[in-house]
């Protein structure tokens, strides 16, 4: 038995030690530190604790009184503490024996066998108070945690996320045969095959995520911070797909399954108890949906995943059957009135469901993964465009094209940029890529690399949406940045004596001081359009200007230019004779 005695008083110590000794216990070893903070390095040396019993006095250098005993509890809360008392503090010592005191021995009183007997005690009561904790907790067969201590984890979810505006999921989960193995083989094969439910179940969880045991073959499973149906999808096929592996149970192999029902805070309910109550209300809709799959509580975030599903399969074949094609929407100069670029936007009709606008198969086409072949068209699209109008005799103008994070994280899409104005032998500086803000943010390094790549080689550079994802702009000074295209929200704003007026001009003054152009985005009305100038924004794009349009639309605007610049030049050419 290794007790450990903290106690600065020598003569107090020695007592003790001396006592001990003429019971000449040979089991017993006494380790003697001064102060609290001693105590506690030993105590942190091992994963387990190194001893097994406290002693502790309560006038210490570095504590007194209950203090002591929190600074121990606090770094080992399985070890059992004897405190030491003087006779004047005795009522103090029996009033703290329920907080994580389990005795107290009265100094310079009572004889070795007494002070050995109370470290049993001690060492006894707390064994057993932990017991009684782990039984609160924790279910006697599997050893997860139980209803009980599942409720109390899950308000604790509930509670943390809605401060910080995140998702709990919980899955409520029933076996579809378990009646059946209990009855038939019984109740050591149904013992066994819980067991061994749990065991799948939490090695399929990652570290945070709560696995219980609610009752009978009842699960459920609490998840943090999942986003939306799709990825709780995919927990709950990998864990119908875990469950559904045979089972080999009392000389038998048992094919087992299970039915899961899925609900979400705070997009179901915000109570935790109703969570419960969802989750088990979807779990009967999945039984009665012919078992071995999963239903949610609400038919909206289920409607919402099959009509994700089904996106995704009619992109998939509209990518093959050629159902995308490309718009192009004019920047404007401003003092000019001239076209000054273009901004090639994705369009897809659809033969079942029409158009369909890119705000809706965008973000499909990120997370199946489209987006990259889609992407790569986009770009081959825009050099080809750009070598069909200069090979018409238009004059050329810049096309920027947006990318998102999928195939702005590709390690080789740069070089996938560079081959493609390679192949088609187009002027590098005539291909800008629009970034969002968010995306830079995400992996620096690599987004650093990409664009001192993509910088080297001509292409310029924009950032969409400015202004509407982080505040951090340090940023704006790594990177290689032409263009900020100032978002359609602060552009509204306009005139409408709101403030944001002044988010507007301070972008444009913060882009001039770093040299940067700035193209308004979504100009609508002549009130914009004066601002900007007046402010220092001379470009512009929005419908006031034209609408994204086809490529033969895009025509007679470049014919105009192309007018226009032969009689500017004619114009030049002129007064230079003039002034010869
Ligand atoms: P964005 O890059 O900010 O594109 C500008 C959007 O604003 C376009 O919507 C355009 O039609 C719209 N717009 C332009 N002028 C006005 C205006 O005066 N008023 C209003 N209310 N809207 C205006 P669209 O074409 O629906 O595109 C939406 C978003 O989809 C784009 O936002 C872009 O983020 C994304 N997107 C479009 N094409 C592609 C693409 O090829 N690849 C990727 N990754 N994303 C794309
Ligand atoms: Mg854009
Ligand atoms: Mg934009």
């Amino acid at each position: 038995m290794k007790l450990l005695l903290v106690e600065d008083n020598a003569s107090d110590a020695e007592f003790l030690a001396a006592s001990l000794r003429r019971q000449r216990a040979t089991d017993v070893q006494l380790v003697t530190v001064q102060t609290l903070q001693d105590a506690v390095t030993l105590l942190c040396q091992a994963a387990e604790p190194p001893f097994d019993v406290v002693l502790l006095d309560l006038h210490l250098p570095d504590g007194s009184g209950l203090q002591c005993v929190d600074v121990i509890q606090g770094v080992c809360d399985t070890i059992p503490i004897v405190v030491l008392s003087g006779q004047d503090d005795e009522e103090f010592a029996v009033s703290i024996l329920n907080k994580g005191v389990q005795d107290y021995l009265v100094k310079w009183e009572g004889q070795g066998r007494t002070i050995l007997r109370s470290i049993r005690y001690a060492i006894e009561r707390k064994r057993s108070e932990l017991r009684m904790n782990y039984l609160a907790q924790f279910d006697a067969l599997t050893g997860i945690p139980n209803r009980h201590s599942f409720s109390e984890q899950l308000n604790r979810a509930t509670a943390r996320a809605r401060r910080e505006g995140r998702k709990v999921t919980l899955l409520y989960m029933d076996l579809d045969e378990f009646k059946f193995v209990n009855d038939t083989l019984g109740h050591d094969a149904g013992d066994s095959l819980l067991k061994e439910v749990a065991d799948r179940l939490r090695r399929s969880v990652r570290a945070g995520d709560v696995v219980a045991r609610l009752g009978g073959d009842e699960f459920a499973i609490m998840i943090e911070g999942l986003s939306g149906p799709l990825e709780v999808e995919a927990v709950a096929e990998g864990l119908i797909k875990v469950l559904g592996e045979p089972y080999h149970i009392a000389g038998r192999q048992l094919a087992v399954t299970a039915s899961l029902g899925i609900t979400m805070f705070p997009s179901d309910n915000s109570d935790p108890q109703m969570l419960l109550k969802n989750a088990d209300i979807a779990m009967y809709q999945a039984k009665e949906g012919g078992r071995n799959t999963f239903r949610f509580f609400t038919q909206r975030m289920h409607e919402e995943l099959m009509e994700y599903h089904e996106l995704e399969r009619d992109m998939r074949e509209g990518l093959v059957r050629d159902e995308f094609r490309l718009a192009f929407q004019p920047k404007v100069n401003l003092l000019t009135k001239r076209l000054q670029g273009l901004e090639a936007l994705l369009r897809w009709t659809s033969p079942t469901r029409g158009e369909v606008g890119p705000a809706t198969f965008i973000p499909v086409a990120e997370q199946s993964g489209h987006i990259v072949p889609l992407g790569y068209w986009v770009l081959d699209q825009v050099c080809r465009q750009i070598t069909e109008w200069r090979a018409a005799g238009y004059p050329v103008v810049p096309v920027s094209l947006n990318v998102s994070a999928r195939q702005f994280q590709l390690p080789d899409f740069h070089q996938r940029v560079a081959e493609a104005i390679a192949r088609h032998g187009v002027d590098a500086s005539l291909i800008e890529i629009e970034i969002t803000e968010g995306l830079m943010m995400e992996d620096t390094g690599l987004a650093e690399r990409c664009l001192d790549y993509l910088k080297s080689v001509g292409v310029r550079i924009s950032v969409d949406d400015f202004g509407t994802g982080y505040s951090c702009l340090s940023y704006l000074h790594r990177f290689p940045i032409d263009v900020l295209k100032i978002d359609r929200s602060f552009i509204r704003q306009i005139g409408q004596g709101s403030g944001n007026e002044e988010i507007t001009d301070a972008i444009i003054s913060l882009a001039r001081s770093l040299q940067l152009e700035t193209v308004a985005e979504g100009v609508e009305t002549t009130e914009q359009v004066d601002f900007l100038v007046t402010h220092g924004c001379h470009v512009a794009q929005g419908f006031l200007f034209g609408r994204p349009m086809d490529a033969t639309g895009v025509e007679p605007l470049l014919g105009e230019l192309r007018a226009w610049m032969t009689e500017t030049t004619a114009i030049r050419r002129a007064l230079a004779v003039g002034a010869a």
